[in-house]
């Protein structure tokens, strides 16, 4: 049998380290990537974040001229756990079958990534390129429970300043097709819990201004929206998902027993709002105006209100887009820009102003993110290898 290519075997190492949540082996993946980075060269940084838990590693290729905004290339360390009897192969053996797929939690999100990072600028020094921006490659925790102790704190820190970051790279999906996904920008996360009171009484009366009627009316308010974004998907191209904003009735409590009008009920309501045509100020504009039009004594709370974030433009005034896409067009790959339907660490970048793009170079792949029998093709890995080698190159020139 030909031998391995060492990418690979990398690639499987690292999937082998049970970075699992809730209680992923983080220690094992420092220790593994600082290896990494002493086999390269690359300068290696564990930051601790001031009075605080949580930290981030940060893997640095000086730039010749280490005054220009630099380039980052993110990656998270944790997985999502799995019910390995719904698996054909042990999740953390990384198994590859005849046909090259290799088999793991983390196969897809995102681990193949962190490692095409670095293999890019393996190869890149073997080639004896050397950059004229600085090229830092972090590997951050806890992305998948919300990156409270990762990314979100980290670009607080003095020390994320000083890596003088003008562009990002991050986490983006499979696409079954030969196309290639990129997203631009996120949805934001919105729950709402409504509170509704109404007039209570023995339920073998027609008692008036009841809460259920309240509730009727307030449903079929964020219903008719509903409908009104799924319209605009007619043609159910799930790539289009995050064009629009999804509202969906969620939970609904209430009531004392069978005989009485229940005098309060609650309903909490999740929307996805999207940066396409919506702000903030819309959103809730059209929250209030379906509450005020559902009846008297009706509240409501914030369970998760995270800020709207404005896209990274993928026009030819953004000029890292520009050499994203030159590089895309040179290597003959079919771009699929996206709004992420989700969430990942690149919205606290973004959220800073430095403009960030989720990139995973997964085409001909299904969508098994989270999924049972996660697997990501040996060529497809290696392909991707290649994509980053010259996006690394040419995203680390000064002129761009
Ligand atoms: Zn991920």
């Amino acid at each position: 049998m030909a031998q391995e290519n060492p990418s690979v075997t990398r690639f499987r190492e690292y999937i082998r380290i049970k970075s699992v949540q809730p209680d992923p082996d983080y220690n094992s993946c420092i220790e593994w990537v600082k290896e990494q980075a002493k086999e390269i060269g690359l300068e290696f940084d564990l930051i601790h974040f001031e009075l605080q838990p949580g930290f981030a590693v940060v893997l640095t290729w000086k730039g010749s001229n280490p005054d220009l905004q630099a380039l980052m290339l993110n990656s998270h360390m944790d997985v999502v756990p799995v019910n390995p009897s719904k698996w054909s192969h042990d999740p953390f053996d990384a198994i590859k079958d005849d046909d090259g797929k290799i088999f793991g939690r983390g196969t897809q999100d995102m681990k193949s990534v962190g490692v095409q990072h670095m293999e890019a600028v393996r190869n890149l020094k073997a080639q004896g390129y050397s950059p004229q921006r600085t090229v830092h490659i972090t590997f951050v925790p806890d992305e998948e429970i919300g990156g409270t102790n990762g990314m979100a704190k980290f670009v607080e820190t003095t020390e994320f300043k000083k890596l003088n970051v003008g562009f990002e790279l991050d986490e983006g999906g499979p696409c079954p097709t030969e196309q290639f996904g990129l997203f631009y920008g996120e949805r934001a996360l919105w729950q709402i819990k409504v509170t509704i009171k109404g007039n209570t009484g023995h339920a073998l009366n027609f008692v008036e201004g009841t809460s259920v009627e309240k509730l009727q009316k307030l449903m079929n308010g964020f219903l008719t929206l509903r409908e009104k974004e799924k319209e605009k998907l007619s043609d159910g191209d799930v790539s289009r998902l995050g064009l629009v904003t999804t509202i969906n009735i969620t939970m609904i409590n209430g009531g004392l027993q069978p005989n009485v009008i229940p005098p309060e009920l609650t309903a909490v309501v999740d929307m996805r709002v999207t940066p396409n045509g919506w702000t903030e100020e819309k959103a809730e504009e059209i929250i209030e105006k379906i509450i005020e039009e559902s009846g008297s004594d009706i509240t409501y709370e914030f369970i998760n209100r995270n800020p709207l974030i404005p896209e990274t433009p993928i026009n030819d005034e953004n000029p890292w887009w520009r050499c994203f896409k030159r590089t895309c067009d040179e290597l003959e790959m079919k771009l699929l820009p996206m709004i992420c339907p989700g969430a990942t660490d690149a919205r606290f970048l973004r959220s800073k102003g430095i403009p960030a793009f989720g990139f995973s170079p997964m085409n001909y792949t299904p969508m098994l993110l989270h999924d049972n029998d996660e697997y990501l093709e040996e060529k497809i890995f290696l392909k991707g290898i290649d994509i980053f080698t010259k996006l690394v190159r040419n995203l680390t020139e000064e002129s761009l």
